[in-house]
């Protein structure tokens, strides 16, 4: 039995990663294989097991976090695995890309460091892979009717897997050629290595999910047919409609959007491309935008061979600490430091700007981009100030911005008629349902932009209700409710 008192005489320990300097002369993961499990027991030791875990609230998911770690703190892995994917489809995407809401809303956390609970998560559902402990669950009886998803990001899939799990003849659709969504053509190998997301669909294919990818629903494939085809459908199209910066130079050569940059550096890492049509090798590079994306941006310039890397964050710089308004155990803006930029300090890249408003792209001789003009943004309305203007030299802009919302003109909205909010986000009541019978909604596409454990939680929710509608009842997990799914992270 593990020593309960541990979090008195453990320091909380992070995942050990590789050299920086290493990392940006390859494209596989940052963090150092197998150097994980040796400290991963201790860490979760440190859990305290509280009678009131917010941990296990504060997740989406509604993981089952303080039971996992006393599994780990007392070696039974086998079990901590069964109880991790009680509740998790895909703890492998997760316990890599997750923001870990849960560690923010640790006890320890209250005026100390948080359990490690991603890299025990992590710890436990590698090991699971490795000891083929999560393996395919083929239904035991096949129900005869039949389920479509549109859309194989992490919301489709885990929809899917629920379904076919059920017993429900489940075929995912998909447009682009490859299934995985934002997990396949929009985070970099660097943060996930593709290997992973092909074996678990690998697994969900083994149970019975059917793929059909190079097929845009709406275009390819009418939805109404489709829907006329099945007994219900599920809609986890993502948001990918991108947002604009309308500025002077907007359409010059050499300005993109960061999304297009993103994925064809992983169609070069699929083997699709021998080179990106836009690479930043040699380049002086800006990024507009302080996200995950912009990060994922600054990673992939600075293994193309960036000459520099600039980024232009229109927010101030968040808080080293929680903000007053901010308190425990809600999850914090702090200033955060992501493994690209730390690569950028290692390479002496380029600065990171905050409060930093882009106002026009600038062309040279020769009409393609040559410099990026950018201000001061004013704290009310992030207006330039006026004379603080300046501009940097840019042979490559990237437009990191966020999504607006499922793109407007891909025929499936309008051919099943459905509604979008006022944010463009695909419309549905709390159980997921849209005006149209037998049509329901799960992650981004309903959501706005989000994260990938919101996408798991709403694909696991959405198939709980597909299941009610068909059967009058449901025994899968719904993880999120109505008052859940207001939540925002
Ligand atoms: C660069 C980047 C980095 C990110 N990093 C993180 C991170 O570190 N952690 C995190 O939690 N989240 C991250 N996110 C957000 C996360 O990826 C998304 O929230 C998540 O993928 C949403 O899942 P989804 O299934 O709803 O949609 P998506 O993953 O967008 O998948 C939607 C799928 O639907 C398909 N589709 C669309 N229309 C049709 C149609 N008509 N017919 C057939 N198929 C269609 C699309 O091709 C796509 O494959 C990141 C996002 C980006 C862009
Ligand atoms: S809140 Fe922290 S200490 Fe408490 S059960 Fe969850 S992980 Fe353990």
């Amino acid at each position: 039995m593990a020593d309960r008192m541990a979090f008195l005489t453990t320091a909380r320990a992070e995942r050990e990663r590789r050299d920086a300097q290493e990392r940006l002369g390859d494209w596989r993961e940052v963090y150092r294989p197998g150097a994980l499990l040796p400290v991963v027991g201790g860490q979760a030791g440190r859990c305290m097991d509280c009678g009131l875990p917010f941990c296990h609230s504060a997740c989406p998911l509604g993981n089952l976090v303080p039971e996992w770690n006393r599994l780990v703190a007392d070696a039974d892995w086998r079990a901590a695995a069964a109880r991790l994917l009680a509740t998790n489809n895909f703890p492998e995407f997760t316990g890599r890309l997750c923001p870990a809401p849960c560690e923010s809303a640790c006890v320890l956390a209250i005026d100390g460091a948080a359990v490690t609970i991603k890299n025990v998560e992590l710890a436990i559902t590698d090991r699971a892979w490795e000891q083929g402990w999560d393996l395919p669950q083929p239904p035991e009886r096949a129900d005869g009717r039949r389920v479509a998803v549109v859309g194989s990001g992490p919301a489709g899939l885990a929809a899917a897997q629920q379904l076919t799990r059920a017993g429900y003849a489940t075929t995912v659709y998909e447009r682009a050629d490859r299934p995985g969504g934002l997990l396949r053509y929009g985070i970099p190998p660097f943060r996930l290595e593709k290997h992973r997301l092909d074996r678990r669909l690998d697994q969900m294919r083994a149970e019975g999910t059917a793929f059909r990818t190079g097929v845009c629903v709406g275009r390819d494939v009418a939805a109404g047919e489709l829907r006329a085809g099945c007994d219900a459908l599920v809609v986890a199209v993502g948001a990918a409609a991108c947002r604009e910066l309308p500025v002077p130079g907007r359409g010059l050569s050499g300005v993109h959007q960061a999304i297009d940059y993103l994925t064809w550096a992983n169609r070069v890492d699929e083997g699709d491309l021998a080179a990106p049509p836009v690479s930043a090798e040699g380049r002086h590079v800006v990024i507009v935008g302080g996200g995950d994306t912009a990060a994922d941006c600054l990673g992939t310039a600075l293994r193309q061979g960036a000459a520099s890397v600039t980024q232009l964050d229109i927010n101030p710089r968040p808080p080293a600490g929680r903000a007053p308004g901010q308190p425990w155990p809600v999850h914090p803006k702090v200033y955060r430091e992501t493994t690209s930029h730390e690569e950028s300090g290692a390479a002496e890249a380029g600065p990171r700007v905050f409060a930093a408003t882009t106002v026009g792209f600038e062309p040279g001789p020769d009409g393609r981009l040559a410099a990026v003009g950018f201000a001061e943004a004013e704290p009310a309305d992030r207006s330039p100030r006026a004379g603080t203007e300046r501009s940097i030299p840019a042979e490559l802009a990237l437009l990191a911005l966020g999504f607006t919302g499922p793109e407007p003109d891909q025929g499936l909205i309008t051919q099943l008629g459905l509604a979008t909010g006022p944010d463009g986000a695909l419309a549905r009541d709390d159980g997921f349902a849209t005006d149209a019978p037998g049509v329901f909604v799960a992650g981004d596409a309903g959501r706005g932009q989000s994260l990938i454990v919101w996408a798991i939680a709403e694909g696991r929710a959405a198939a709980a209700a597909v299941d009610r509608y068909l059967r009058g009842d449901t025994e899968l997990p719904a993880p999120i409710g109505a008052s859940a799914r207001a939540l925002t992270l």
